[in-house]
């Protein structure tokens, strides 16, 4: 006998002719996050996988690691035993006198189709066997389907057997970097860190850009909340990117050119357009906000519809509909409630208007920020952004600073006689941003 995790994946069988291409994912997922432990083997075998280790092995480090890898509904340490019913049946009942619980259950998984036995079958004479060796020690232990104390779980596949009392909720969603890029805005508080996971649950790889202003004399700089957000969710998706764009310059000049009332919508639009523009340089597919429906003023359903006028990514909202308590649910279970807590200088709600506009339409902010230079704001915001790589490795996430080549391509390119005419076009004109931009996006150069 020799104890093994069992993983049991989530939602991966449902895809049909992808099975394949998101068990590999998978795999390769697990066997990343456990570098540098002592594990012997990643097996798949009968729709689950069988991780072999080292017997003397911290098994809680494991799952420490694995509790982080999506795609993984459940993990479970395991006695691993031939398939022969007696070994199996003492497996189970030392493991439940062990445990040794007033009441119990068996429930049995099979996979054999020749074992001679189905999974009701292996329930009642395991059930039979483990209810006696408990009463030898208190005569008053039941059988209790509906709630019982203690579960023993047997998993029977060709040739061998998994018995187990535990079993431990894996991140669930689909594998990392299985669906493609995506920009997300964070801005260091609850939401858009929450945003940003929701998507990487579902298989999509974030690329995170954050404004910052200067801090203020009580308060620290949202910068470092930004990176130790990305250092969190980083084991997530192995690696991460952040784009750190200061917004000062460009927040001084909303609040001077332009009317009081629109000054957030006007910072958001242009946050979310110099993110665009970091999504082509990223090839990223869509942008990712914490925005949840009427939240606040800049929320309401107009006013999110005005913010994306013209947009032409798609802007993901995974928190549209959720309230703050399940966000702040979420941010405790991902780690990175703590850091979105500490009081830091966010610049989203600098010179806050007395009186915002609750129910904006797009030809107001047009008209609101006339007197902008928004293409150059854009320009020199790519222009002064400074970027961080994060990487996930034996259990630590380690940051260095990165080149980003195709974001300066795209700011020379953006600078040039080219750049300053599609300027021109584009002024007043949200309409035309599309077509333009995806000119600039089948020109940018692979990196
Ligand atoms: P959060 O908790 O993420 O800050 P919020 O509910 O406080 O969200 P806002 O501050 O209005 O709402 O911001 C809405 C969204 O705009 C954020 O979730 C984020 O995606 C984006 N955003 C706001 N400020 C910044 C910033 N400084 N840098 C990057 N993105 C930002
Ligand atoms: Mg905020």
């Amino acid at each position: 006998m020799s104890r093994v995790l069992v993983l049991h994946y989530h939602e991966i069988w449902l895809k049909g002719g992808n099975r394949r291409f998101f068990l590999s994912r998978l795999v390769a997922a697990v066997k990343r996050a456990l570098a540098g432990l002592p594990v012997k083997s990643v097996v798949h075998v009968s729709e689950r996988l069988i991780l072999s280790v080292e017997n003397n092995m911290d098994h809680n480090l494991l799952l420490e690691r694995l509790r982080r890898v999506f795609g993984i509904a459940y993990i479970a340490v395991a006695e691993e035993t031939p398939l022969e019913l007696p070994v199996l049946t003492k497996a189970a009942c030392d493991i439940m006198v062990k445990k040794n619980p007033r009441s119990f259950a068996v429930r049995a998984k099979m996979a054999a189709p020749n074992f001679g036995m189905n999974s009701m079958q292996v329930e009642r004479e395991l059930g039979r066997e483990i209810l006696q060796a408990l009463r030898a020690r208190s005569s008053d232990v039941r059988v209790n389907l509906e709630a019982p104390e203690a579960t023993c779980w047997v998993e029977i596949i060709p040739e061998r057997a998994y018995v187990y009392t535990e079993r431990v909720a894996g991140a669930g969603g689909l594998p990392a970097a299985t669906a493609g890029r995506l920009v997300t805005l964070l801005s260091g508080g609850f939401d858009s860190a929450v945003a940003a996971y929701k998507m990487m649950r579902r298989g999509a790889h974030s690329v995170f850009v954050h404004f910052y202003g200067s801090p203020g004399p009580s308060k620290s700089s949202s910068l470092q909340v930004a990176e130790e957000i990305v250092s969190t969710l980083t084991p997530y998706q192995f690696t991460s990117r952040l784009y750190e764009i200061p917004f000062d310059g460009a927040q001084r000049q909303i609040v001077a050119g332009a009317p009081e009332r629109y000054r957030v919508l006007l910072y958001r639009r242009l946050m979310a357009r110099i993110a665009r523009q970091v999504a082509l340089a990223e090839r990223a597919l869509g942008l990712v906000t914490g925005d949840s429906v009427s939240q606040v003023a800049s929320q309401t359903l107009h006013n999110l519809a005005t913010l994306d006028y013209g947009m032409d990514l798609p802007v993901y909202r995974p928190l549209a509909g959720d309230d703050k308590e399940d966000v702040v649910r979420w941010a405790r279970q991902i780690g990175t409630y703590s850091i979105s807590c500490q009081p830091f200088e966010d610049c989203c709600p600098r010179f806050l208007p007395r009186s915002p506009a609750i129910f904006a339409k797009p030809e107001e902010l047009v008209h609101a920020e006339a007197r902008l230079d928004i293409e150059g704001l854009i320009t020199s915001s790519l222009e002064e952004a400074k970027v961080v790589d994060f990487k996930y490795s034996g259990g630590e996430v380690r940051r260095q600073p990165a080149i980003p080549r195709r974001l300066q391509k795209l700011v020379l390119r953006r600078k040039t006689a080219d750049g300053q005419i599609a300027s021109q076009t584009h002024e007043g004109n949200l309409e035309q941003e599309g077509p333009r931009d995806r000119v600039e996006h089948a020109k940018a150069d692979p990196r």
